[in-house]
């Protein structure tokens, strides 16, 4: 696959489902990727990437961004409240978001930053214990709770777990938001994608079908 294919596939997921062209927007996920692979899908035009851990993006974006120019990071993979500070700095968005100690903590910086990414609360829709995430259960008032604080919370976001059908964990984390007002949805990967697509999705993150198999990590 490529980058292209990946675009390709997305445009008729969305014109499957009757969804406007261009309604999806592709995180290109990075995580542990050479920086020649990443270099490449920069050259190829596309400005919208995803990583898993502040440090890892902070020591690579700073350069590709002097090179390249403007590009759109979000952070997709869990935030400690002492690497909050450097996450707004560095990424537009947060698909994280998943317990009142950071909600706290991003709403005290977003205060004395003067500015704030665009956040997307998680959720353990499959009730894993080593997944993190806010329960289904707990999900609407910690949203109230966030919106309370000021946040810029756009969305929802959620991992399936790996053994399960992902459509019914699309469809739950789409309940949930439409109930509480939210209109994004970060959810599908490499190889569920298109279903999420076909649920509502309008943030996929895609890693490994884009860059291909990752090296470590
Ligand atoms: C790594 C990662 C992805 C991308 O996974 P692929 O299967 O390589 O597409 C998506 N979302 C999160 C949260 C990830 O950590």
């Amino acid at each position: 696959m490529s980058l292209h294919d990946i675009q390709t596939a997305i445009a008729k997921a969305e014109s499957d489902v009757g969804r406007a062209a261009g309604s999806v927007t592709l995180i290109a996920v990075s995580k542990v990727q050479p920086n020649a692979r990443v270099e490449a899908v920069l050259t190829e035009g596309h400005r919208c990437f995803g990583e898993n851990k502040v440090q890892e993006a902070a020591g690579k974006w700073p350069a590709f961004r002097d090179s390249f120019g403007a590009v759109d990071l979000h952070l997709i993979g869990p935030l400690q409240t002492n690497k909050a500070r450097q996450a707004i700095g560095l990424f537009d968005a947060i698909h994280s978001l998943d317990r009142p100690k950071l909600a706290n903590t991003l709403a005290r910086l977003a205060q004395e930053e003067g500015q704030c990414p665009d956040l997307f609360v998680q959720v353990n829709t499959g009730e894993e214990e080593q997944k993190a995430g806010i329960l289904p259960a707990d999900a609407d008032a910690f949203i109230k709770e966030c919106l309370a604080l000021d946040l810029p919370v756009k969305g929802l976001m959620c991992i399936p777990p790996v053994s399960e059908e992902p459509s019914l964990h699309f469809a739950l984390l789409a309940k949930i938001a439409a109930r509480n007002g939210l209109s994004g949805l970060s959810m599908g990967m490499s190889s569920d994608f298109e279903r999420a697509i076909a649920l509502g999705a309008t943030h996929v993150r895609v890693g490994s079908a884009i860059f291909g198999e990752r090296v470590t990590g």
